[in-house]
């Protein structure tokens, strides 16, 4: 334990998402007493039904120099599965920018050293969670990524080879138009070229979420539900949040409320801006089971098995995590997946969703104190908090109770 480090007794952790649970779950692991409070519920975020991959070859920061020239074919289509949700909040303008900077190969490379250094840990913290007694239905599975033509693989295939050279190691093994139908039927015959990315893994994340509130809660932590938060503030030796509806005190507090955090965090010196990354999924029945995940790079589309049905999930659209989600995108998906795919009965869809992916301006998540004593921050990880929800938890709780902060965190300090 560092110095005159006190660790908490209480902790609050607001937002109750799989960033947010996994933060108690390992608090409780230390030994704290920890009370959860959302404004919602558990899921009610970005969490709930996203392509559920746990694919640490993949996560990746978001900004890079592609993401440039997306951003202008982004305005001129709306269709793109890149867009903006038209708005006047001024945020959008400040993260864009803040965004738009951190878009450079040398950026990228310092992002990815972050990720890499998480990635690493990922696994070992998923099977610490089973261990541990979460009812984790994890399942083994390469992500197979398709190309309609060779060529559009050259900047997939240069990102993983950026990946290896940041040390992290990637098994990836080519296919042929044959072998990638002999692995997954349903792939369309206009596919030439797959990539399987090696030892990856999915779960479904609604069954997570619902796994990981179990767990909390039968370890004696009660999760408020309902119950927004609006300020949270430092008094003396202990931290108070406040929402029209209660008053919550303990000794620290986690902020893991997803897209939302920024409206937390403005007023303890976190300047990277987070921001909405909003993403739509839906289910159609597969009467034959899809074999393994597959990926669309140039649809941006992943598609993850779930039970007798097949989850979509993509887009990325800028905008604010509340502003009603736009119906259309749905059939924009359909349209990008429709000839990639045999097989599939698409007036089946059901389970439609939006949710918001936290993106932090940097593409790096913010993890770590804040400028106020005992206030802290677990945010930011964009596309990839599922894979990066344990670790995440498991290495704050560590830096919470011993006052250290462990190095995998130090590039995420939320004040950078
Ligand atoms: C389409 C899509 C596909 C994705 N696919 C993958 C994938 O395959 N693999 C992967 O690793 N990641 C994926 N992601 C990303 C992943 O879903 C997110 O990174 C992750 O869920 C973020 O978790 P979180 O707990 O930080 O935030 P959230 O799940 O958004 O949770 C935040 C919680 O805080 C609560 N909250 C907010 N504000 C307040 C407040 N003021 N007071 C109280 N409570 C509050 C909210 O109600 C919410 O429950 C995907 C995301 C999308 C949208």
């Amino acid at each position: 334990m560092a110095g005159d480090h006190r660790a908490p007794s209480r902790v609050l952790v607001i937002g109750s998402g799989i960033v947010g649970m996994s933060c108690a779950w390992s608090l409780q692991e230390h030994g704290v007493e920890v009370c959860v409070v959302d404004r919602k519920h558990p899921g009610a975020g970005a969490s709930w039904q996203n392509a559920g991959l746990v694919a640490p070859a993949l996560s990746v920061p978001l900004p890079e120099p592609s993401i440039l020239r997306y951003g202008v074919r982004a305005v001129l289509s709306p269709r793109s599965p890149v867009a903006l949700v038209r708005s006047a909040d001024p945020r959008l303008a400040q993260f864009l920018a803040a965004m738009v900077r951190s878009c450079t190969t040398s950026a990228w490379r310092r992002s990815m050293g972050a990720h890499r250094a998480l990635n690493m840990l990922a696994d070992e913290a998923f099977a610490h969670q089973r261990a541990g007694g979460v009812d984790l239905e994890l399942h083994e599975g390469d992500v197979m990524a398709c190309f309609a033509r060779a060529h559009e693989s050259a900047g997939f295939l240069q990102e993983m080879a950026a990946v290896v050279a940041a040390g992290q190691p990637v098994e990836l093994t080519l296919l042929t138009a044959d072998e990638v139908r002999s692995v997954e039927p349903h792939v369309a015959d206009v596919v030439e070229l797959g990539v399987k990315v090696r030892s990856q893994r999915y779960l479904t994340p609604s069954r997570y979420v619902a796994a990981l509130a179990k767990s909390v809660r039968d370890r004696g932590t009660k999760i408020v539900e309902n119950t927004p938060i609006t300020s949270v503030e430092r008094h003396g030796e202990v931290v108070v949040a406040r929402g029209p509806s209660a008053e919550l005190e303990a000794d620290a507090a986690v902020v893991a409320a997803g897209a939302w955090a920024g409206d937390l965090l403005a007023t303890h010196g976190v300047r990277v801006p987070v921001y909405g990354g909003r993403g739509y999924s839906f289910t159609v029945a597969s009467p034959r089971p899809f074999v393994g995940p597959l990926y669309f790079p140039v649809a941006r589309v992943a598609v993850t098995p779930q039970g007798g049905r097949a989850r979509f999930a993509g887009i990325m659209e800028f905008g604010a995590p509340d502003a009603t989600p736009q119906r259309a995108r749905f059939g924009h998906m359909v349209d990008a997946s429709r000839h990639l795919l045999v097989d599939i009965d698409w007036s089946t869809m059901a389970d439609q969703w939006m949710g918001p992916r936290p993106l932090s301006a940097d593409g790096v998540p913010l993890v770590g104190a804040t400028a106020t004593p005992g206030i802290y921050v677990a945010g930011g990880h964009g596309m990839w908090g599922v894979t990066l929800g344990p670790v995440t938890g498991s290495l704050l709780a560590e830096q919470i109770t011993s006052g250290v902060t462990p190095p995998q965190l130090l590039p995420l300090d939320p004040l950078r």
